[in-house]
């Protein structure tokens, strides 16, 4: 394919904001894709040339990139810079530039764009900014003006067209199965695998089964099993059966460790590969695990194992950092608390149960003092949870993790046979909402000098992949809060609605779904004014009909912190789970 007619496709894509067009303009796509070139398409909807666990990154930021576009069309860049500020979008300024210059060459294919860019990725040493702008440039050169739009926000990895990874999983599906409600059989290999290209170019180059047989690797991070709600200790028998496995539940992060001999490679939940932050555990990995290769999923945090000290979140947080990790590693070194294993010495363990898993994991895990193995306990009686649940509180820790234990690791599922137990206090709910922000509604008087009055925020619908609105948050954000939210979204501010987002309340301006928090509320109550579960999933609790005509809402809500360091938009807090937690309300 010309990469002249893959940029009329993003075109198209950019121009929608309707999910099942979407979904049916990806399918075209994918009909007309040649099975050699669907992995590296796939990437690039993604603003990727790898997936996006691989730690290739094209090295190119807004500065570099202004230096390549006015290398290419002879201006300076002040000026490319100067009008990126006035548009806000780079993609804009290289198209606008390209028309002045008439550029109209369209022969490159798919393939040589793709090389090129992994070449300036692969640009090492001496002279490597100046090397990667000449290849940006000369490339720019051989594009037609829509071509550069798209190609500019590839290194950026803004790629503006409103994709997740399900509406790609659909387009999959009814491209190359005939129907979108297909997705479902290409589910598995992408929970265990976490790479579309790969499944993408499986499916065209050998076949559905060929799909469905695609599994765990050492190297490629598995989509994070994670946790149902229930109220109380009681509940949890009564759902969970006479005996469970029970862990405290630590607040730090979630870290997937890799190992392949010598090698060391650690995933946070979202997917990203994080190896290079944290040497220590790296370190501890390489001496402590007991296997040629393992997979081992843990909860990274500062801790201090003399006085027993938890650091909160908010310390803990601080080694998710690019720079200065060495000496940050020596203030506030990680330990990592291991409570799984997935993968032992060339075999996934995803399909063998928890109480056997973890006698694998006690023999697997040499003693030390970096990874430090969950404490798990078999209890048979809701007072002994309570204990526990009170004993892990008391220790600064966020409650307790509660498995069945016989229960398979399922890649990606959140049910019941994971549930957490948290504090918590009177007139709060159980647990803090991941709320997507979507969008600022102008304030009055002082608070504007920070650009915004209220946020409108939502959660993620994963059955439709879009945003709906829950919320607006104005009161108890403070200052500096409002200075950073305004800092964070800088680049994602949008004058109109953002594809996948589904809102009744238009705000003042858009915010592309992006950064996520943590957010605390009362109460969910049900309301007109917003979209969360509004006509969809039903309300099992609902006897009125009417009661889908509304949404879900959030009382009182406060916010609590930033998430946007581990959590994508697509991890925020789903309709699906703001239902079962309306409906746990008031059972404690
Ligand atoms: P929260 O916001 O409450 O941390 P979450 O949305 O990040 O929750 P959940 O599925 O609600 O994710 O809770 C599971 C998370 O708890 C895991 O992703 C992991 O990071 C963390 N965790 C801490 N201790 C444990 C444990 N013993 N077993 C499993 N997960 C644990």
């Amino acid at each position: 394919m010309k990469f002249s007619d893959l940029a009329t496709f993003f075109e198209k894509l950019e121009k929608t904001a309707s999910r099942l067009s979407l979904i049916d303009i990806l399918s075209d796509l994918f009909k007309q894709t040649d099975k050699e070139e669907i992995d590296k398409i796939i990437y690039l909807l993604q603003g990727r040339i790898a997936p996006f666990f691989a730690p290739v990154e094209i090295g190119m930021a807004d500065k570099t990139i202004a230096d390549a576009i006015a290398r290419a069309f002879d201006e300076t860049r002040e000026d490319v810079l100067k009008q990126y500020s006035k548009m806000g979008d780079i993609g804009l300024v290289a198209q606008q530039l390209s028309n002045k210059q008439q550029a109209t060459s369209n022969k490159i294919s798919v393939e040589g764009v793709f090389e090129i860019l992994r070449k300036i990725a692969d640009t090492k040493g001496a002279g490597t900014v100046e090397k990667r702008i000449v290849f940006l440039s000369d490339l720019l050169r051989k594009v037609d003006p829509v071509s550069a739009k798209h190609l500019v926000r590839v290194p950026l990895g803004k790629t503006r067209l409103g994709i997740g990874d399900p509406t790609v999983l659909d387009g999959l599906a009814l491209a190359i199965l005939g129907d979108r409600s297909k997705r479902k059989l290409l589910e598995k290999a992408y929970n265990e695998t976490s790479d579309l290209g790969l499944i993408g170019a499986t499916l065209l180059k050998e076949g559905l089964e060929k799909v469905q047989k695609l599994t765990v690797t050492v190297g490629r991070p598995i989509r994070s099993e994670l946790c149902e709600r229930l109220p109380n200790p009681l509940k949890v028998f009564e759902k969970m059966g006479d005996e469970i496995h029970a862990t405290p539940k630590y607040d730090g992060f979630r870290v997937q460790i890799h190992k392949n001999g010598e090698d060391i490679t650690m995933f946070s939940r979202n997917l990203e590969n994080m190896s290079h932050m944290f040497p220590e555990l790296i370190e501890g990995a390489r001496k402590q695990i007991k296997a040629k290769t393992a997979i081992l999923d843990t909860e990274a945090l500062a801790y201090q194992p003399d006085s027993e000290e938890f650091l909160p979140f908010q310390e803990t947080t601080k080694r998710r950092r690019k720079h200065d990790i060495d000496e940050v590693a020596k203030t506030l070194p990680l330990k990592a608390f291991v409570f799984d294993i997935l993968y032992v010495d060339g075999k996934s363990l995803i399909d063998t149960p928890l109480h056997e898993r973890v006698k694998i994991l006690e023999k697997i895990l040499h003693k030390g003092d970096i990874l430090l193995p969950a404490p798990g306990q078999i209890l048979t009686d809701p007072k002994d949870l309570q204990i526990m649940l009170d004993d892990s509180i008391s220790k600064g820790l966020e409650g307790v993790v509660v498995k069945r234990i016989d229960s398979l690791y399922e890649a990606g599922g959140r049910n019941f046979n994971w549930v957490k137990l948290k504090r918590h206090s009177a007139g709060e709910l159980h647990d803090t909402i991941d709320c997507v922000i979507l969008g600022y509604i102008w304030g009055k008087g002082k608070r504007t000098a920070f650009g915004a009055g209220a946020l409108l925020v939502g959660v993620y619908d994963s059955e439709k992949d879009e945003f709906v609105t829950v919320s607006k948050i104005g009161t108890g954000l403070t200052d500096d809060e409002w200075r950073s939210i305004k800092l964070k979204t800088k680049n994602l501010v949008r004058t109109t609605k953002p594809a996948r987002t589904n809102s009744l309340i238009a705000p003042s301006v858009w915010v592309e779904p992006s950064i996520v928090i943590e957010v605390l509320a009362d109460e969910i109550t049900r309301s007109p004014l917003h979209t969360a579960g509004k006509n969809g999933i039903k309300d099992q609790r609902s006897k009125i009909k009417d009661q889908n005509e509304q949404g879900y809402a959030l009382r009182f809500p406060r916010l609590v912190n930033f998430r946007d360091k581990d959590k994508k938009a697509e991890d925020a807090t789903t309709v699906e789970e703001l239902i079962k937690m309306f409906e746990q309300q008031g059972k404690q």
